[in-house]
């Protein structure tokens, strides 16, 4: 096998960000010497409201380059809900990173690992696989930076959805589905918004480059629904940005939480890897955040760098994770176990 080395770009970020980043990497680095050829070289970089106070900045331009040139990003959380910008807003460095490096598939897989994870009774584990495709820089978040006239008496958020923002988010979303079930569909409110009418459209125009998946339409309200009544039935769907923020912290509460959803963020040149989770302040510090759903984001980054050793590597966290979840007793609290972040991950290590 020739020898590859993999520069990642690693940013723990702030509160329980700092936790699992640190614990992710020990299973990174344990898993290294199996892969054949395979080296990473880590480098980590200050970002988030730590770094805001010490230097001004939540992302600086150091940070930016070098998630720029790395082969992939490994991102824990960032933000804290005291630290805020002079005007009042709260930073959003995870949004500003999507859109400076137009990171539009926001790729939210939700699986169940066992079934004592899932509030629903009747589903074992593996029943629950689906994967949330977020469209991830533009639709109703393209109006956060506009300021709004108080004085109008009205403020109005943009719902912004382009023909080119939407084909290719679609398209990931169809090329993801041929590599599981074949089946993809759009979750959308085009019953009453004409953007959503559009984006619709041009779902319904890109499943025709991709016969042999089946497609489909669901409002977002009736997919919340049907989210809680039949997960089992899905297998890709795709929708606009802050229905994807929403649906897939629903769709987290399936499988066992926040601490258990990873993520990947893609673009066509960068690719930032980071939980589904916040920097969860509540728990920061104590030592009992789980660290499962960075670990699987660490996994989905091995599967994106597309190296045979490295989707091998990937295969063997999911396998280590799902073996160590058939034991009831290997949870952290917020899957009522009593495990620390670090003894969650020794467990995992040693299942490597
Ligand atoms: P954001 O707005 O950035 O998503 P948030 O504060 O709204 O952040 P989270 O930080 O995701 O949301 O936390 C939501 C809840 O989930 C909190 O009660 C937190 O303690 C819990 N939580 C989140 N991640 C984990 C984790 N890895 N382990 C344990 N509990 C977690």
């Amino acid at each position: 096998m020739t020898n590859h080395t993999f520069n990642i770009a690693v940013l723990p970020g702030d509160g329980i960000g700092v936790d699992v980043t640190r614990e992710t990497l020990r299973v990174l680095e344990a898993l290294q010497p199996g892969l054949d050829g395979v080296k990473f070289e880590f480098h980590e970089y200050s970002v988030g409201a730590g770094e805001y106070l010490k230097n001004g900045d939540p992302l600086p331009a150091d940070a930016l380059d070098a998630c720029g040139k790395a082969d992939a990003v490994l991102l824990g959380a960032m933000g804290l809900p005291t630290v805020r910008w002079p005007d009042g807003k709260e930073m959003t460095p995870q949004i500003d990173l999507r859109e400076k490096f137009q990171l539009y598939c926001g790729l939210r897989p939700i699986r169940l690992y066992h079934a004592q994870d899932t509030p629903l009774k009747k589903f074992r584990a593996g029943e629950i696989d689906f994967v949330i495709i977020r469209e991830n820089t533009e639709g109703l978040f393209s109006g956060r930076l506009s300021q709004a006239d108080k004085a109008k008496g009205e403020v109005c958020d943009l719902m912004r959805i382009t023909r080119a923002g939407s084909e290719r988010v679609c398209r990931s979303a169809f090329e993801i589905a041929i590599r599981r079930r074949k089946q993809c569909a759009i979750v959308d409110k085009a019953n009453v918004l004409p953007s959503m009418v559009f984006f619709r459209s041009v779902f319904d125009e890109v499943a025709k480059e991709f016969p042999e998946v089946t497609s489909g339409h669901l409002y977002v309200d009736a997919a919340a629904l049907y989210l809680v009544q039949r997960p089992h039935t899905f297998d890709v769907l795709v929708t606009e940005n802050i229905f994807g923020d929403i649906l897939s912290d629903l769709a987290a509460g399936l499988v066992g939480g926040m601490g258990m959803a990873p993520s990947g963020d893609i673009g066509e040149d960068c690719a930032v890897f980071q939980p589904s989770h916040g920097t969860a302040p509540d728990i920061a510090g104590k030592g009992i955040a789980n660290p499962i759903a960075t670990i699987l984001s660490a996994a989905l980054m091995l599967e994106w760098l597309d190296h045979p050793e490295t989707r091998r590597g990937a295969e063997k966290i999911h396998r280590a994770v799902e073996t160590v979840l058939e034991d009831p007793a290997n949870r952290t609290p917020d899957v009522g176990g009593k495990l620390t972040t670090t003894q969650m991950t020794d467990k995992i290590i040693q299942r490597l």
